[in-house]
């Protein structure tokens, strides 16, 4: 059977404030000859303005510093290295980069399920039950599809609550028909729905094969909801990344998902 997870393109280095110093491009390049990984999409991140002290001019080129370093890997690699970012989506804040400065970048992940990840920025929300979350990854992801681009959008980790202390309580909470109004709106405006490493982590229950059961069917309703899908490790150094790729292969064979469910940027070569 053909391998369908050979593209990454969640991938973190060092100009993203979460990953190791020691964190490049060229740290992951030996992996993906390993595994056959033809596409690498560097995504750091892109916080939202005037976040962690700095402004969104520093922000966004401090990003674009990862361009003179492909420049220089190109030559050397087979690899397609591709320059994307995860953008941040907070709730009530314009997102972390603009429709013009897109431009600059081949695909944009919007991160819209951050929430915990930042709790400076929802200390005025009730966050307390899995359905106030839910409500609120529902919205946010909703609003994340509706920003205009004019480039290739996907959206990251879709309505995964990382790092919220009741991950499977917030998962158990989505009911079929809540699926299907944010994947039949992605669908709809083409945008790309993230198989994520968060499949395999373990903050939600994992069956005997290491996948999550309740994200496999969240990925399953937005595949039925016609979604296309690129694979992301989110990737902050180069530990676990092969483990990490062949889980996200084995979900993707168990969704019966194939070449033509996949994004274009992920399969363009
Ligand atoms: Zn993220
Ligand atoms: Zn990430």
């Amino acid at each position: 059977m053909e391998k369908l997870c050979f593209s990454d393109l969640h991938v973190h280095t060092n100009l993203s404030l979460c990953a190791p110093k020691d964190t490049t491009v060229a740290s992951f390049l030996p992996l993906c000859e390993q595994d056959g990984t033809r596409i690498l999409g560097i995504s750091n991140h892109l916080y939202a303005p005037n976040r962690l002290g700095c402004t969104y001019p520093e922000n966004l080129a401090y990003a674009l510093k990862i361009k003179e370093e492909v420049a220089a890997l190109t030559p050397q690699t087979s690899v397609k290295i591709l320059i994307g970012c995860e953008v941040e989506t907070f709730y009530g804040q314009p997102p972390g980069l603009s429709r013009e400065d897109a431009a600059a970048f081949d695909y944009l992940l919007l991160a819209a399920s951050h929430i915990f990840n930042f709790p400076g920025e929802y200390q005025h929300l009730d966050l307390t039950t899995p359905e106030k979350v839910k409500k609120l990854l529902i919205e946010q992801f909703i609003r994340a599809c509706l920003l205009e681009y004019d480039k290739p959008v996907g959206i990251c980790h879709p309505l995964y609550p990382i790092c919220c202390p009741f991950e499977q309580e917030v998962m158990d909470s989505f009911t079929d028909s809540e699926y299907e109004t944010c994947f039949s709106l992605a669908a709809e405006r083409n945008i790309s729905i993230e198989i994520h490493a968060c499949l395999t982590r373990g903050g939600t229950r994992l069956d005997e094969s290491g996948l999550s059961p309740s994200y496999l069917h969240l990925l399953e309703v937005a595949k039925d909801c016609g979604c296309k899908f690129h694979f992301g490790s989110d990737a902050h150094a180069p530990g676990g990344f092969l483990e990490i790729h062949e889980k996200l292969e084995l979900a993707a064979k168990r969704l019966g998902i194939t070449q033509e469910d996949l994004w274009e940027v992920a399969t363009a070569l």
